[in-house]
Formats: structure tokens, C-alpha cells, sequence
């Protein structure tokens, strides 16, 4: 049974913790900053580029750069804060880090445990060791949990994915770097699309986003486009503002949203 219906997005304008320009969420949380390279999807990493701005500044948690590092001062942010909030954990990094103990993350997984008036949306590219660390834990029902997929290589997280038990499991295909193909979406409630922004961005295909929205729409899976990023639709370089985030015809904003007194067995 399932316990996912899609909706358009109810997110609010005026966001009081307005911490973010990420579409997709309400405000980041970083229990720990900085982060090493994995797979394509990184090449231009968002986050390496604003450590070194924020080390440049001399920003706490900065002070290696984008080197890996552990902020258990952060750790009690969210039970500050009582208005419902949707947080992305680790905008900075990746929550199942190779350096990542998992005394940690009981603490992460505490707090958030602890806040559920919040959502906690959880993105990663190390997804074996997420499988593992939930293993033997649950995962709260208030966390998302999402992997990136930004080529057919790396479909295989999806599957990684799918065998931990999560209330919302997602997907962030962005930055999209080629054409994914047929997509098997079971077990999958949220869909995030968008092209690469920055000076170096490689850039997006139209077809392989609305081959990915027709998918989506086919298997009832909430589906966000996020931006087309540096390249517009029709293959112009421009201001990621300019080529805006229109698809089709419109914004997809989708979200996956929990039907009230429904959870997990
Ligand atoms: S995993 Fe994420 S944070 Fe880490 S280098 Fe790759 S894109 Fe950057």
C-alpha cells in the first residue's frame, strides 16, 4: 500500500530561515563539512567551490577547506527551532562520508529523531555505506533519503536505494549528464532534474529530461525540475536565472507528501 501521493508544491515565499537558494528545500543542516570526489556528478562540485570561499573568509568549519570535518557544534541546530522545517542535511557534504564514524551519525540520526515536526531530506553518492549503516537501524520516518544518479553508470544506486527501508526515498539527477534510459521507479517517490551551473557546466539535453518527467508521470512519482542551469533549452549559454526552469511548457514542482496517520509497519 502505498502511503505517497503527489501534490504541487505548497512551499512557502517567505521562508523565515531563507538559508538557501536550493529549490527543492526550506535549509540546510551540516553536521559535518567538506568532502572528497566519488563520481562524475562531482567534477564541478557546488559545495568544494563554496568551502573555498567560506575558508577564503575564514568561516568556522572552514578552516581545512573541503577537507572532511565533523561539527558536532551544529549538532542541536534543528531542536532550536520549532516551526516545521524541511531541512537538506549536508549541503556541504555527504552524511555517509568514508570518514563519517557511526557514533556520529547515531547523534545526527538522535536530533532528528528528536525533531519531528521537521523533514530531513538526505542526499548521497556513497550509498553502500548507507545500506550498511542502516543495516541493523531505522531509518526515522521523518528522513528522506535520496541518491544521485547522473548517468546511466550510476542507476545502480537506485537499487541500493530501494533495499533500505525509508518512509520517502528520492532521487537527485542532477546535474543530468546523458540519457538515463528505461527507469524502474518502484520503491522511488520523488524525482529531482536539473543541468549543471558554473563556468565548466556540461550541459543538459532536453530529451533526457522529458524522458525522465514522462517516466515519472507514467509510475506516479512526484517529479521536481529543478533549473536547465548555464545551458538554456535550446542550447544557449546563459545566466542560470535566464534559462530558468520551465519544461514542457511549465514548472514541476512536485513534492512527495506523507497521507496523514499513515506510516511504516
Ligand atoms: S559527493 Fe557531493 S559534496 Fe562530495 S564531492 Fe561529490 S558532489 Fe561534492
Amino acid at each position: 500500500m502505498s502511503i505517497i501521493v503527489k501534490i504541487f508544491d505548497m512551499k512557502t515565499t517567505s521562508i523565515v530561515m531563507a538559508q538557501t537558494t536550493i529549490e527543492w528545500t526550506e535549509a540546510t543542516w551540516n553536521p559535518s563539512t567538506g568532502c572528497n570526489k566519488v563520481s562524475t556528478g562531482c567534477k564541478h562540485c557546488y559545495a568544494e567551490t563554496m568551502a573555498r570561499r567560506l575558508k577564503a573568509m575564514g568561516a568556522p568549519g572552514y578552516e581545512n577547506g573541503f577537507e572532511f570535518m565533523l561539527m558536532p557544534e551544529r549538532l542541536d541546530m534543528p531542536l532550536k527551532i520549532r516551526r516545521p522545517t524541511k531541512f537538506f542535511v549536508n549541503s556541504m557534504s555527504d552524511l555517509f562520508h568514508e570518514q563519517m564514524p557511526f557514533e556520529f551519525l547515531d547523534r545526527v540520526f538522535e536530533v532528528i529523531r528528536r525533531t519531528p515536526q521537521h523533514s530531513y531530506q538526505v542526499l548521497t553518492k556513497r550509498e553502500e555505506i548507507m545500506a550498511d549503516y542502516f543495516k541493523h537501524r531505522r531509518a526515522p520516518d521523518n528522513v528522506w533519503l535520496g541518491v544521485s544518479v547522473e548517468n546511466a553508470q550510476y542507476k545502480k544506486r537506485m537499487e541500493v536505494l530501494r533495499a533500505v527501508d525509508a518512509r520517502i526515498r528520492f532521487l537527485s539527477i542532477e546535474p543530468l549528464l546523458g540519457p538515463l534510459g528505461e527507469l524502474d521507479l518502484s520503491g522511488i517517490h520523488w524525482v529531482i532534474v536539473g543541468g549543471e551551473s558554473g563556468p565548466r557546466a556540461r550541459p543538459m539535453s532536453p530529451s533526457w529530461a522529458i524522458e525522465v518527467q514522462r517516466q515519472c508521470d507514467a509510475q506516479g512519482v512526484a517529479f521536481f525540475f529543478k533549473q536547465w542551469g548555464a545551458w538554456g533549452a535550446d542550447g544557449v549559454r546563459r545566466s542560470k536565472k535566464a534559462n530558468g526552469r520551465i519544461l514542457l511548457g511549465q514548472e514541476w514542482n512536485e513534492e512527495p507528501v506523507l497521507m496523514a496517520g499513515k506510516s511504516r509497519p
